[in-house]
């Protein structure tokens, strides 16, 4: 054994012994944090959890890799002192709402503010939400400015064409009566179905029905927010907002074949320039890569796309996707607007998506939407044309007109070796 002392003695929450021992009953929505209770995932004390899985997402695998490995003591308590947010952000009243936010905690978000009594009882709270701020050097900002359509003022836009921005990562936190609900399907079904198509990863799913929070092992979100982040929850303030899921391929690495990345820095252009005719900007980043099918699918879809008969045309775009996945988008929508209630937001002024779905999970969770932004035909990649057209063949947001089907056959991308 190594000198971390990791137990191999193996305890599972199913042990009777366990349960509410020391564990601190959650009561989601409560207004005030201690009613609420915090939400104890780490393993430090197995008597005080009372969450199923534990911190730090799909990171979590790679913690448990570093404790085999002898790297990392498994007892290991975090010292939180000074990494406190540099802004305050809430309490809102979407927090205290059960049925509002139920895909992450809000209490998360400095915990030894709002449970110090607790730490004192020895309790091993960890924050799933960190906020801190930073400047963002982007070569389409930069160009942008070249251009003349950003100036520097400063404070927002740096003399040295930085962006200076707060960012706040997220945790997934679920509050399972809640997730349950907005799938239209009964919690011990969607319990079920969590636990058999993860392998049977979380044995309480099923054999702990009292534990109602889950911290699942899916990546996190990341905001971005541009000026004065209290304004985000005024609606009288212009907010110009961005919700973007994740596309490696284009967003790092300017892969051509979508819009992804080309979307998301205009996003953040138009933020800035919110921001600074005195409005603010929030940039929502979700791990939810190739329509949350992953990057081995995508890819997979983007071969199938470009070898079928008469090439990757507009037309059989969202087929290709449902051929090879058995679904075209594996996203639900429906917890996305919780990164926006995390801030009171109340109304979005310019709205960066032309995702049907997107906008009807935001409007339906209660966000006024003003206005609605697609992307600059100028903006959009050649072999892109694909993806786009399809799109707003399927009913995407534009305010262009549609095409005809035979139209759709002639908007073609590149062969699959050129
Ligand atoms: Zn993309």
């Amino acid at each position: 054994m190594s000198d971390n002392k990791h137990s191999n003695h193996v305890i599972l929450a199913t042990h009777n012994n366990l349960r509410y021992e020391r564990s601190l009953p959650i009561q989601w929505g409560a207004k005030d944090p201690l009613k609420r209770g915090p939400v104890v995932a780490s393993i430090t004390d197995p008597k005080s959890r009372n969450a199923i899985g534990t911190h730090s997402g799909s990171y979590t695998v790679y913690r448990a890799l570093s404790i085999a490995s002898g790297q990392f003591a498994s007892q290991h308590r975090p010292d939180l002192q000074n990494t406190e947010s540099p802004v305050k952000i809430g309490p809102f009243p979407q927090w205290h709402d059960p049925k509002k936010i139920v895909s992450l905690d809000p209490w998360g978000l400095d915990p030894q503010t709002n449970f110090g009594p607790l730490y004192k009882k020895g309790y091993d709270i960890r924050p799933t939400i960190a906020v801190t701020q930073a400047h963002l050097q982007i070569p389409e900002i930069h160009d942008a400015l070249r251009a003349g359509r950003l100036k520097p003022d400063g404070k927002i836009v740096k003399e040295n064409m930085d962006i200076f921005v707060t960012k706040v990562a997220i945790d997934p936190v679920w509050y399972l009566p809640g997730i349950a609900e907005k799938l239209k399907v009964e919690e011990g079904e969607l319990r079920r179905i969590l636990f058999q198509e993860t392998g049977g990863m979380y044995p309480e799913l099923i054999t702990r029905p009292d534990l109602k929070v889950m911290l699942p092992p899916i990546g996190s979100s990341t905001a971005y927010i541009f000026g004065n982040a209290k304004d985000l929850a005024n609606p009288k303030v212009e907010l110009t907002c961005r919700v973007h899921d994740e596309c490696n391929g284009s967003d790092v690495f300017g892969s051509d074949i979508c819009t992804c990345r080309p979307y998301l820095m205009y996003g953040i252009e138009d933020a800035a320039r919110t921001a600074q005719r005195g409005g603010v900007g929030i940039i929502v980043y979700y791990r939810k890569e190739g329509r949350a099918l992953g990057e081995v699918t995508k890819f997979l879809v983007y071969n199938a796309r470009k070898r079928q008969k008469g090439g990757d045309t507009a037309a059989n775009y969202f087929l290709r996707t449902e051929c090879v996945a058995g679904v075209e988008d594996a996203r639900f929508q429906e917890f996305m607007p919780d990164c926006l209630h995390l801030f009171g937001i109340q109304k979005i002024h310019n709205l960066h998506s032309m995702s049907n779905m997107k906008y009807d999970a935001i409007v339906g969770s209660g966000i006024k939407v003003v206005n609605r932004i697609s992307i600059p035909a100028e903006l959009i990649p050649a072999d892109a044309q694909v993806e786009m057209e399809a799109k707003k063949a399927a009913g995407y947001f534009t305010p262009e007109k549609k095409k005809s089907k035979q139209a759709l056959k002639k908007v073609k991308g590149r062969n699959i070796a050129e």
